[in-house]
């Protein structure tokens, strides 16, 4: 059986813990690989590491930093169809859609190559007589990014790029169930001349989890991944002095107005629902169809379903791969049950679907006059599922997305320039996407929910990423002739 191990110092470093975990290839429902997990002592040794390499790290040149971002990005960009294959083979998308991730990624080391404009501090000249005031902006130490299933690459690169560039050490701690992405990463920034133990890789479960969030060598933590371990995370990680910004789950609204494009936005909402089978955090999982735009919307989604092709990632014509496991296939099936039961109605039934015989394939499902009280609606599925919630108008709309404990993304489909303003100023959630469905920023704009999606105060990547990932000090500096020096014990004042 294939091993997937720990990266650390430049070089693989074999799990020695005994315990590991299954890793699959969810188009065969195989196991391909087993991955191991970090005892304590992997986890501390890991820590050891990096703090070592960041002792010289801190003090490398700007233009270093930026060198090696450089040559990363041309080994990044020039294997992104290895990075895909990867990535599709232990997570199941598409293979066009991981590449689609992994550009995404890389935009976040582009941005990562300026640096130094990001890095700029302020300075105030003559804030008394001879004397100037001037803030800089420095790393904070070891820094930990522990990631999610459902962006191996992606996620990663947002939170690495701008922590390794700002001048910190990074941990990684992928997730169990696709870990290898994070390995060709590694290896990638070794050979773009990254010195050894600046990036490591811990593989493990929630044993890596708490050592590297009771480690007293951790500065930082980022977490990527559900609500509830969001949370555990943040509060746990915030208790014991670190620096914390913890994404947690979604639930993404698609406000549909009578005045939209009726086509356009079915074609929105297929792709935005069921691409990557719906394990996107930003994926849409509830249209919220306004007066007379629900019969047509829900037509036009309905007639879109059969034409989306369901198979293993690797094959050329597949649009929608399986999912992750065997429990998230049955747990998503579950969901489509269950809803039919409160009394949603289910015009697509995924159960219905033809899908290829092996692996973890779920079949798309849409389901009409879904209402706030249905366990579907307010649970994030983080499957193939769209429920369409009815509704009379634009304000009871708006009013059922800010009444929703999540607040990650949401899209207002109309033709209305001035409703959508409004929507953009009155809505409770951290992205917004005009006639947009799945609004995921740009690198150089930060990414971040708000309420249950976001714990922390610091959005990720961009801007805000620079921010958490530096700590400023303010200098206050004179140069008088001694002579001029004489006690003095009242507070100084300008
Ligand atoms: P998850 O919360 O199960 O796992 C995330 C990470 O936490 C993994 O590395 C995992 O090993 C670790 N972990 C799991 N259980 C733990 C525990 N009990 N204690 C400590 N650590 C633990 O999430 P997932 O299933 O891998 O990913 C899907 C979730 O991530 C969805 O809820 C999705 O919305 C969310 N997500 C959010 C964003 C965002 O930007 N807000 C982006 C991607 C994914």
């Amino acid at each position: 059986m294939r091993q997937i191990s720990h990266y650390v110092n430049g070089s693989i470093s074999p799990s020695s813990s005994g315990r590991t975990s299954n890793v699959f290839n969810p188009a065969t429902g195989q196991v391909q690989a087993e991955v191991g997990l970090a005892s304590i002592d992997e986890v501390n040794a890991v820590v050891a590491s990096s703090l070592e390499a960041f002792k010289s790290w801190r003090a490398s040149s700007l233009a270093q930093r930026t060198a090696i971002m450089f040559a990363f990005r041309e080994i990044m960009a020039s294997r992104r169809h290895e990075m895909a294959r990867v990535v599709s083979s232990e997570h199941g998308k598409v293979v066009s859609d991981a590449a689609g991730e992994v550009s995404r990624g890389l935009e976040n080391v582009e941005f990562a190559c300026g640096i130094a404009h990001h890095l700029k501090g302020e300075i105030n000249e003559q804030v008394s007589s001879g004397v100037d005031a001037y803030t800089l902006r420095q790393p904070i130490g070891v820094v930990a990014g522990i990631t999610p299933f459902n962006f191996p690459a992606m996620v990663p690169s947002w939170m690495f790029a701008t922590a390794i560039a700002c001048g910190n050490a990074f941990i990684c701690k992928p997730s169990e169930r696709d870990p290898s992405a994070v390995m060709l990463i590694a290896k990638w920034l070794t050979e773009a001349g990254l010195p050894d133990g600046v990036f490591n890789v811990l593989q493990g479960d929630k044993v890596a989890v708490d050592g590297l969030l009771e480690h007293p060598d951790v500065s930082a933590i980022s977490f990527v991944g559900s609500t509830p371990i969001a949370r555990y995370v943040y509060e746990t990680g915030t208790k014991a002095g670190k620096r914390v910004q913890a994404l947690g789950g979604a639930k993404n609204h698609m406000l549909v107005l009578p005045d939209a494009d009726i086509e356009m936005a079915a074609d929105a909402a297929v792709s935005a629902a069921y691409g990557s089978a719906g394990e996107r955090c930003m994926a849409i999982s509830a249209v919220v169809a306004v007066g007379d735009a629900a019969d047509p919307l829900v037509a036009a989604i309905a007639e879109r379903i059969p034409a989306v092709k369901v198979g293993a990632g690797d094959e050329p014509d597949s649009e929608m791969g399986p999912l992750i496991t065997a429990e998230a296939r049955d747990r998503v099936v579950g969901y489509v049950e269950r809803a039919k039961d409160a009394g949603a109605v289910a015009v697509v039934d995924g159960a219905d679907a033809d899908l290829p015989s092996e692996g973890f394939f779920v079949g798309a499902s849409l389901l009409d006059n879904v209402t706030e009280d249905m366990e579907c609606y307010q649970d994030e599925i983080f499957g193939p599922v769209l429920g369409v919630v009815r509704v009379d108008t634009y304000e009871e709309g708006l009013d059922l997305i800010n009444r929703n404990p999540f607040g990650n993304g949401t899209a207002i489909f109309t033709r209305d320039g001035g409703v959508a303003r409004q929507f953009q100023f009155d809505v409770q959630v951290g992205m917004v996407g005009i006639n947009v469905p799945i609004p995921v920023p740009v690198a150089y704009h930060s990414f971040g929910g708000w309420k249950a999606s976001l714990f922390g105060d610091t959005h990720m990547y961009g801007p805000e990423g620079v921010r958490f990932y530096s700590r400023a000090k303010a200098i206050t500096a004179r140069w008088p002739d001694p002579a001029t020096s004489s006690v003095d014990l009242g507070f100084p004042t300008s």
